[in-house]
């Protein structure tokens, strides 16, 4: 193997027996790096040189037939070390390739903006992340791209709301803030059924609980600040796809230019090596804590995948190889107690992300819904009480006595 090529994955590591833990420390990387370092260099660089003027032609030539072999000539065409770890989240997805973002938002809104043009439609399902939301009811609308919003969970609705001129259907599996869980299998068909492709949101999940290029899903997208960074450190995002799907995004992302940075690709990497541990734990974790809060006589209603009193729980268990470390609930009082109760806890901060080795918890009717009036937050059921506990890496008898003494504030 070339000294330098970083590109190349182990062809060891890219079989489908092999497990999360093992891709996301070896997928992506070549045996020999260059000065023997074990670690992925980091190549802050802007541009790459030539040796002579021949080298530029015959470099442009293998370009011009899509052969430039990892090579590059400018970092916003390329770079070794975010091709390094786009690699190995192709490898974790079980996909033919995957590009990297700027941020989870630069992902999804570069994605529709590619394969999308005026006069076509999506369907979305709603409990999505709102800033997709967002984008797809004001952007794409200005654009003269329409959207229909669809109740997650109703696959009649979901079939019914396709036209002639649907091209996508957009996704989140499990969703935020109540963690429902699309049935791919149903999802998929019913692309199938009407050639339309699907783009599904699994950062809640990562690809350690769920692949959905397996179920036959055409484009997965995570926010990599969540559970891929997993260190509350770093802003980025994904799609993971087939070849020819995710070159045609790569070539977009050249004139974009939404690009990740080295030293950010990286931190990327580096988070990633812990995926499997921090994941399953966090599911153990978040499960024990859903457990507990449901036995709660201050609780009024837990949403988690795992317990059978979650709507989608069926789906979950034969689909999910574990049900995430996010969980939601409702405690009972009013607003004002939800917020003595979130400012009892002791160790997860104030925050509306998810997916760190800290616990993060907010109340998304004075967080993410805040601009909303109480009328608004009750047509889209986020109620006042509404709470979301990102659970961290620390020790879950720690994070239970500590929800035990807040809860006992209210
Ligand atoms: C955070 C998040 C995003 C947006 O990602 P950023 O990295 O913050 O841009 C998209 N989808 C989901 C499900 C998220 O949690």
């Amino acid at each position: 193997m070339p000294e330098g090529d970083i590109s190349i994955m182990a062809e060891s590591v890219q079989n489908h027996t092999t497990g999360p833990s093992t891709q996301a420390v070896h997928a992506g990387r070549s045996r020999q790096q260059p000065k023997d370092a074990l670690t992925t260099p980091i190549y802050q660089t802007a541009t790459y040189t030539f040796a002579d003027t021949a080298d530029v032609v015959s470099y442009m030539q293998a370009k011009s037939m899509g052969m430039s072999n990892g090579r590059s000539e400018y970092s916003r065409y390329g770079n070794p070390t975010v091709k390094a770890v786009e690699a190995r989240l192709a490898a974790l997805e079980g996909a033919e390739d995957a590009l990297l973002y700027s941020s989870g938002m630069a992902a999804i809104t570069s994605v529709l903006l590619s394969i999308l043009s005026t006069g076509s439609h999506i369907v979305l399902t709603d409990d999505c992340y709102r800033r997709t939301r967002d984008f797809s009811l004001t952007f794409l609308k200005r654009l003269g791209i329409e959207s229909s919003l669809v109740p997650m969970g109703d696959y009649a609705a979901l079939e019914a709301a396709i036209r002639p001129e649907t091209r996508l259907i957009v996704t989140e599996s499990p969703t935020n803030p109540y963690l429902r869980v699309i049935d791919l299998e149903r999802l998929v068909s019913i692309a199938k059924t009407h050639r339309v492709k699907t783009l599904v949101d699994t950062t809640f999940a990562t690809p350690v609980n769920v692949r959905p290029i397996e179920y036959g899903v055409d484009l997965v997208v995570h926010s990599g600040t969540k559970y891929l960074g997993g260190h509350n450190d770093l802003l980025a995002g994904s799609v993971a796809g087939s070849a020819d799907l995710i070159s045609a995004l790569r070539q977009n992302q050249g004139m974009i230019g939404d690009v990740l940075d080295p030293h950010t690709a990286w931190l990327l990497e580096r988070g990633l090596k812990t995926l499997g541990l921090r994941v399953t734990y966090q599911n153990q974790s978040a499960y024990e804590i859903a457990c507990y809060l449901s036995d709660h006589s201050a609780v009024r209603r837990v949403w988690y995948p795992g317990l059978d009193t979650h709507p989608d729980h069926a789906i979950a268990a034969r689909q999910l190889k574990g049900f995430g470390g996010v969980v939601s609930f409702e405690i009972e009082g009013t607003l004002e107690d939800a917020g003595r109760f979130i400012d009892a806890l002791q160790y997860p901060s104030i925050s509306p992300s998810l997916g760190g080795v800290e616990s993060l918890v907010n109340q998304p009717a004075v967080m993410t819904y805040y601009d909303l009036s109480s009328e608004e937050r009750a047509r889209i059921s986020i109620s006042d009480t509404l709470i979301r506990f990102a659970v961290g890496i620390e020790d879950t008898h720690d994070l239970l006595s500590d929800l035990a003494q807040a809860l006992a504030v209210v």
